[in-house]
């Protein structure tokens, strides 16, 4: 028994906690949870818990079903909102085999080995969400088929008295309660749209936090009587929920990115790793952009990216270097714009830093940066530009991620079948589908 371990077995008495949820995630990023009593803690921590890994989305095939959740201690925190008679409390878990290796399927597995080969390159990695959702009445269609927002303002809107505003104000105290610190908050351009960024951690303890994220949003939307989903693309008339991401690599304590005098004070290593996004960025959209729906998000406009470029300050632009002050040399990072807030924030962290890394080691050349607006650009003007597009639809970013050796190895080539095979069937029953869309346009002229 190490020390975490002990710190958690003596919280769990002292804080009387009932009951402690042994929480991990599947492959397309939903939260799976198991409720253990106290006094199996122990044992969960020596030998894992066993459950059946075949009835988890992409964790194993039926043959080799068994397998086990051991809870990493350093993320253990009482939740907050299941009241104080109560006590509940949650730790993430590693799935591992039988014989106590790691999972090649476990997403956070995944992320994990790629930090691993980012730390064997001498990098640590720093990550920065800007979380998008929707908050809506309830889960309940509108009459004319279409959510229903909480109100009607728009970016950076103060409503007083608004339901948006309690929201924020009690999701950011109970993140906070959670150890998840937040570093802004605001009414996003949709209505009911709301943002709430976190503040920087390295990329695991990101991933971990975005999955509690979620569930605190949803908890407490609960609480407030009403519903908040992050569904990238809800409404056909307002912008998608992105979950912009910045990234930056540190050697050490200082920031890999950041060369002063240079070009937009960025380094070669920081030019590479970017060169490695935007090469690879068509081969990683299935996962970064997991849904039919994320598409509708990247081609329905409202500030979301189409085109692969990158730019400082340019809000078109799929990456960006956001403005810092020149002696803030330590902030220097690149803002992924693509990504989406239904993306299983392990899988697509892992194939994002796993593009960037291949830029650096492959010595990738970074292309020139986009100073115009991409949107207004005529295809001919983008084509000469080398915008390329991202993949117009799910089954195109399939295809793409078919043709990629890099995908595969990052994320292994199990989770890359399971994926794979997952997203062909949302794509198939999609493509059958009679929209109301079609029938609204075709009926009575047809
Ligand atoms: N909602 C936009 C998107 O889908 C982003 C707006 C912003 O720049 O924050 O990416
Ligand atoms: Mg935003
Ligand atoms: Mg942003």
């Amino acid at each position: 028994m190490d020390r975490q371990q002990e710190f958690v077995l003596r919280t769990i008495e002292e804080r009387d906690v009932r009951f402690v949820r042994l929480w991990f995630t599947d492959v397309v990023g939903s939260l799976k949870s198991v409720a253990l009593a106290p006094a199996e803690v122990e044992g969960a921590f020596e030998e894992g818990l066993g459950f059946d890994g075949s009835s988890i989305e992409g964790l194993a095939r039926v043959f080799e079903s068994d397998m086990l959740v051991q809870p990493d201690p350093s993320t253990f925190q009482i939740l907050p909102w299941r009241g104080e008679e109560e006590q509940t409390s949650r730790m993430f878990c590693d799935v591992l085999t039988p014989d106590g290796e790691p999972s090649v399927a476990d997403p956070r597995n995944v992320l994990k080995r790629t930090l691993r080969k980012a730390g064997d390159m001498g990098f640590t990695c720093y990550t920065h969400p800007e979380i998008e959702f929707y908050l809506l009445k309830s889960q309940e269609l509108g009459p004319d088929g279409v959510p229903v927002p909480v109100d009607r303002a728009g970016y950076f809107d103060h409503v007083p008295g608004g339901v948006a505003q309690d929201f924020r104000r009690t999701a950011v105290t109970m993140l906070e309660n959670v150890g998840i610190s937040v570093e802004f908050s605001h009414h996003e351009d949709g209505p009911g749209q709301n943002e709430i960024d976190l503040r920087y951690a390295d990329a695991l303890q990101t991933a971990d936090n975005i999955m509690t994220f979620r569930t605190v949003v949803k908890e407490v939307a609960l609480m407030e009587g009403i519903y908040a989903t992050f569904m990238p693309k809800p409404f056909s008339d307002h912008p998608g929920s992105g979950m912009h991401t910045h990234f930056s690599l540190f050697e050490g304590d200082s920031n890999a990115f950041f060369e002063a005098g240079a070009e937009y004070q960025l380094s070669k290593t920081g030019r590479q790793f970017m060169a490695g996004i935007l090469k690879h960025a068509p081969e990683f959209t299935a996962v970064t952009n997991q849904f039919v729906n994320s598409y509708k998000r990247l081609w329905g406009g409202g500030e979301a990216p189409s085109y692969i470029s990158w730019g400082h300050n340019n809000r078109s632009a799929l990456v960006r270097i956001p403005l810092y002050k020149p002696n803030k040399g330590q902030s220097a990072r690149m803002e992924y714009r693509g990504i989406d807030s239904a993306a299983n924030p392990y899988l697509a962290y892992a194939v994002l830093l796993g593009a960037g890394l291949k830029g650096i080691e492959e010595g990738y050349e970074l292309p020139p940066a986009a100073e115009e607006d991409i949107w207004s650009l005529s295809s001919a003007e983008r084509r000469a530009l080398g915008h390329d597009p991202l993949p117009s639809s799910l089954h195109d970013a399939i295809r793409a991620m078919e043709e990629s050796e890099l995908v595969a190895e990052i994320l292994g080539e199990q989770v890359y079948e399971i994926f794979l095979r997952n997203k062909r069937a949302e794509w198939h029953d999609y493509r059958i589908q009679v929209t109301p869309h079609e029938l609204k346009r075709n009926i009575d002229i047809l």
